[in-house]
């Protein structure tokens, strides 16, 4: 092994050993990764995230309620600019048996996933996840539904949401200025974050990885941040184009390098809630069972109707259908049980405290 490589590799056998390193040495592991770092990584992660969740997937059933959205985020396809996208909107009953469905399947946590859709009052939202909490009292019930107010996020948490997803999409403060129009801040998304928290929700951020002009510092920050928050659930996939969007001629996430972020995630946040993302299983086959592989313990197959999955296009080629849907999870559980994983058919709750 050459010098560099030797480096390489102490850094990750520390990274393995004490959870965390200095912000040069994670700045080296990402910079000059090999395939050794990689597998070794790969390993140590699976292997921890074993002893804590045993080997088991948590399944999330995903309900896309809206693609409204008023936001104009540069790489979503659901963006308010974008006018080739088929709008829609469930209704509260659609959603309902959406749950009904899904905890039929075995769902026990369910994941409201939606643009910014003024539409969705908190007297709206609420209702339905009133509704849901009535229907099923053992499920969790996962928002993710962008900024909202202090007050609106604490009258959806009264109302029987347990947990909340909002990806920070990056902890540097100017890259989030080439990512977002100057309507959306920074200092808005991490206060919005912090109020989730502090609100008694199990929250969740996260990134893409290979966003426009990300770079490996920024990658440092997102990690950072991420140590110092302590989220209960981490979203992260790599960055995949959408058509129709001002980053269409932008180059891909790889899955390389998203797999490798799982594993060192999983080392510094051993017992963080981490799903192997669609976007993951979309860039490249077996990238979902790959995920799990590299430290991942969650997946979110898809519960919403099929009429309308293929108009929540966030990017191109979006897998929406196979073992993504929930109706097929004798596929996913077939997938698994080839990597030697089962299904959990619990809430899932993170075990971070
Ligand atoms: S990323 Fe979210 S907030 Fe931004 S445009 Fe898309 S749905 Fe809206």
């Amino acid at each position: 092994m050459s010098d560099a490589a030797k480096k390489v590799m102490d850094l990750a056998v520390r990274l393995a050993e004490n959870h965390d390193l200095p912000d040069d040495a994670l700045y080296t592991l990402i910079t000059e990764r090999n395939e050794e770092t990689a597998l070794f990584l790969r390993n140590e992660a699976r292997a921890l995230c074993e002893r804590i969740y045993g080997r088991f997937v948590y399944i999330r059933g995903l309900i896309e309620f809206t693609n409204y959205c008023k936001n104009d985020c540069y790489y979503c396809g659901i963006r308010r600019s974008n006018r080739e996208a088929e709008r829609y909107r469930l209704t509260e009953e659609e959603i309902l048996s959406c749950c009904e469905a899904g905890y039929g399947l075995g769902f026990r946590t369910f994941v409201l996933q939606g643009g910014e859709d003024p539409y969705f009052t908190d007297e709206r939202l609420g209702s339905i996840v009133a509704s849901i909490r009535g229907l099923c009292p053992d499920c969790a019930i996962t928002l993710s539904a962008g900024e909202r107010s202090h007050d609106s996020y604490r009258r959806l948490h009264d109302a029987g949401a347990d947990r909340y997803l909002l990806r920070h999409e990056t902890a540097d403060p100017c890259h989030y200025g080439r990512l977002h129009p100057e309507s959306m801040s920074f200092d808005k998304r991490m206060a919005a974050l912090k109020d989730l928290k502090e609100i008694g929700y199990q929250t969740g951020c996260g990134f893409m990885v290979g966003s426009p002009y990300q770079t490996a510092s920024m990658i440092v920050k997102d990690l950072r941040f991420m140590k110092e928050f302590g989220p209960h659930m981490i979203g992260i996939g790599p960055f995949l184009s959408h058509k129709d969007t001002p980053f269409y001629d932008m180059e891909n996430g790889t899955a390389e390098l998203t797999l490798y972020l799982l594993s060192v995630i999983r080392l510094m946040m051993p017992k963080v809630l981490l799903p192997a993302t669609t976007a993951l299983g979309t860039v490249t086959e077996g990238g979902r069972e790959a995920g799990i592989l590299s430290g991942a313990n969650v997946v979110m197959p898809n519960l919403s109707p099929a009429g309308v999955r293929k108009k929540y296009m966030l990017y191109d080629n979006k897998l929406s259908s196979g073992s993504e849907a929930a109706e097929s999870l004798e596929l996913l559980r077939e997938s698994l049980s080839k990597i030697g994983y089962g299904i959990a058919v619990s809430r899932g709750d993170s075990l971070v405290i």
